[in-house]
């Protein structure tokens, strides 16, 4: 199938006298500008002008993708149909624009007025003209590259805010920083975290009536997760939501902390280093209600039993919380994994809408969350309205109406001594990838995928919170799994009713972690897709209408926008997130290319550059090792590489396969593992804590695992579906 494609997208160059021994760095031959193309000087006269009331209006401004959900409520519906059923098949690449890193990208750039703005690699702005993909100028925050340590999951970012000529990106080591939109230049910047803390920050900041609002990660690190809200003009903290309470004898924040302390047990703030409950994705806001919705994170560690061994529900981890968006105190939560114990945060995304449910209106907020479950949420009152499962559950075998809480399969709960297979895995039913709801079909529209993961944890005279460092806690003593296998995961596109809270259909995918979904009244959904091609589907009954090869996994939000008339559909494209990073070889996207912002429009005719040929493997090395150096290493190699180069150095595609190291990375291994001689590219370094012999092992483990399991090249050479790594 992924050979087909290519084969396609090469054939389709060819035809088109495209030169394909070129590399991939190069870009593509720039689409002609169309003649009445707006000047930059037009374009940046007073750009950003978002404002309360252009926002609440959104709606009614359809040319316009303002806010990273494109409304408050973070729906994602583009109100445009030039694009539709009967025109799609029209559609065809208007341009492109590099994004200059192979590390992927998720974020969902905004249109404003014919200026699109997103992030690329590092956290590095660009302001595009949104009808030519001309770079009008960049900001580079310079933003720490060996933070990628303390990321769990890449150094990526899922985009900005916008408000008063002015953008908003929060930045992998924890600054927000505020960035003239006319000139690219910096207005403020305020460290958001403590900088001897490993957070991060990968989400989008969300803007409402002059304030700015922040979340951040860490939770599989050990740290306590908060929201803070900004002043936009100036910077200045408003306040600041914690999501878990700290040591009681420090005193509470508040009398929400106050509350939520009383249902944690033992000394979480010392055996969680902090208790998580990041909230670094998701936020919703409704003007009316004048409430902020906050999405909060797992618990650190993952086992209840090691985090609060009393029991105990701890609050509020894996929250959906409503705060008061003018002083962010505590107005309802409900929790969807009370003493959560799989790493389901509830950091997805967040959708607000008016519908009609057993013929009452209602004010919902609806979220398919990680732990399997599609929630439906009075978002007045907190009131559970509904709850269903979108794929198998079995940590959980329904949500019980009566008390609002999830009623646990008790034979599958796993110990120190015995590992359980549950489903969903870590990496969840459904992650960070937006998804859309259409008024027209009254359908919520997302992917996500059938997933298992055999948990465990270690035994509590045995665990130690390991400061900077991750603090999964997991045991790999504990005896396998004696209640089923972990399968690998198979992906979907989902349509959802929230009015029956049940499934509408779904769409088979070649694999797991598929793209966000954008829905467009021209009745299409568009998605990237993990065998490496953008597609539209009809939003009626999920009928694929066209798709085109992008030789790469698209995982960002789609969005649509319309300049000068023009309708255009654009994604940021590139292959990143958690299953990419560790989840090596569970997905089938093997040939990938740069991070590229495509935007399509009908009659489109630009080229993509062909994808990057993989250079041939360097020599594997003759080490002298013994059977104990490569034990070391590969227990060095689990806790310090295999969260971004894969499991048992299989890559899932970002960070590169090590199996497969040039040459000169063989010669300079230690240099780059201790001294950092790879920062540039994102490799960090980790000689304060590994020494020459650690770093000497973790080779040695590397190359017994290449001989032992080697790279599978393809019979006749390199092929360009194994491009990217180095
Ligand atoms: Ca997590």
């Amino acid at each position: 199938m992924l050979r087909h494609l290519l084969a396609i997208s090469l054939l389709a160059l060819a035809a088109c006298g495209q030169d394909d021994s070129t590399s991939g760095q190069d870009h593509a031959p720039p689409s002609p500008a169309p003649a009445e193309a707006t000047p930059a000087d037009t374009l940046l006269a007073n750009p950003a002008r978002v404002t309360a009331d252009r926002l609440k209006a959104a709606d009614d401004d359809p040319a316009n993708w303002m806010a990273t959900g494109r409304t408050y409520g973070e729906q994602r519906f583009s109100p445009l149909k030039a694009i539709n059923e009967q025109t799609v098949e029209k559609l065809g690449l208007a341009w492109s624009f590099d994004l200059d890193t192979k590390l992927g990208t998720q974020a969902t750039p905004l249109v404003i007025d014919g200026v699109m703005y997103t992030v690329g690699k590092w956290n590095i702005i660009h302001a595009l003209n949104a009808a030519t993909g001309e770079e009008l100028w960049t900001y580079d925050p310079q933003t720490n590259r060996a933070w990628t340590r303390y990321a769990c999951c890449g150094p990526t970012n899922r985009g900005l805010a916008a408000w008063n000529g002015k953008l908003y990106e929060g930045t992998l080591d924890g600054r927000l920083i505020a960035v003239d939109a006319k000139t690219g230049e910096l207005v403020w910047e305020v460290q958001t975290t403590p900088t001897d803390q490993p957070y991060s920050i990968t989400g989008a900041p969300r803007v409402f009536d002059g304030k700015v609002v922040i979340g951040n990660g860490g939770g599989e690190l050990g740290v306590r997760g908060y929201a803070t809200a900004y002043d936009a003009e100036t910077g200045d903290e408003l306040w600041r939501f914690w999501a878990v309470p700290g040591d009681p004898a420090q005193g509470f924040e508040n009398t929400a902390m106050e509350m939520a302390a009383k249902t944690w047990t033992g000394e979480w703030w010392k055996t969680g280093g902090g208790g998580g409950g990041n909230p670094w994705d998701s936020f919703a806001y409704d003007p009316d209600l004048n409430l902020l919705y906050i999405g909060t994170g797992n618990g650190s560690p993952w086992s209840r039993d090691l985090r609060s061994p009393g029991g105990g529900d701890n609050l509020f981890l894996c929250s959906i919380v409503a705060v008061n968006a003018d002083t962010g105190e505590y107005v309802w939560h409900y929790q969807e994994t009370p003493g959560e114990n799989w790493d389901y945060n509830a950091t997805q995304q967040m959708i607000l809408a008016d519908i009609e449910i057993d013929g009452q209106p209602r004010k919902v907020l609806m979220q398919a969350a990680k732990n399997g479950f599609f929630y439906v949420i009075d978002r007045e009152t907190g009131e559970l309205i509904s709850a269903n499962n979108f794929v198998r559950t079995t940590w959980a075998s329904h949500v019980d109406m009566e008390t609002g809480r999830p009623v646990e399969i008790k034979e599958n709960l796993y110990s120190a001594t015995q590992a359980k297979v549950v489903s969903p895995a870590p990496f969840g039913a459904h992650v960070w990838q937006p998804m859309s709801f259409d008024p027209q079909t009254g359908l919520v529209y997302f992917t996500g995928q059938e997933t298992s993961f055999a948990y465990s944890h270690l035994p509590a005279q045995t665990y130690e919170h390991r400061k900077m460092m991750w603090n999964l806690a997991q045991n790999p003593e504990a005896a396998p799994p004696d209640n089923g296998k972990v399968t690998p995961p198979q992906g979907y596109l989902y349509a959802w009713d929230p009015k029956t809270n049940s499934q509408a259909w779904r769409v088979p995918q070649e694999g797991p972690w598929n793209g966000g979904v954008l829905a467009t009244a021209g009745n299409l959904l568009f998605a990237g897709s993990v065998d490496g091609r953008f597609v539209a589907y009809r939003a009626e009954d999920g009928q694929e209408l066209w798709s085109m090869p992008i030789n790469t996994g698209a995982v960002a939000g789609p969005i649509s926008y319309e300049v000068d008339g023009e309708q255009y559909v654009a994604v940021s494209a590139g292959w990143a997130g958690a299953i990419p990073l560790v989840g090596g070889g569970m997905a089938p996207v093997h040939y990938r290319t740069e991070a590229r912002m495509l935007a399509f429009k009908l009659g489109g005719r630009a080229l993509l550059p062909p994808p990057e040929i993989l250079p041939p493997p360097g020599r594997i090395p003759d080490m002298e090792m013994t059977a104990e150096e490569v034990r070391q290493g590969a227990a060095l190699y689990a806790d310090y590489c295999s969260n971004c180069h894969g499991g048992n150095v299989v890559s899932g595609g970002i960070a590169p396969d090590l199996r497969r190291m040039p040459a000169e990375s063989h010669i300079t291994f230690n240099d780059i593992v201790l001294n950092g001689a790879k920062l540039m590219t994102g490799m960090p370094p980790f000689g304060d804590t590994l020494d020459q012999a650690d770093a000497t092992a973790i080779h040695a483990y590397i190359v017994e695992e290449a001989k032992e399991n080697p790279f599978p090249e393809p019979e006749d050479g390199p092929a360009p579906e194994n491009v990217r790594f180095e």
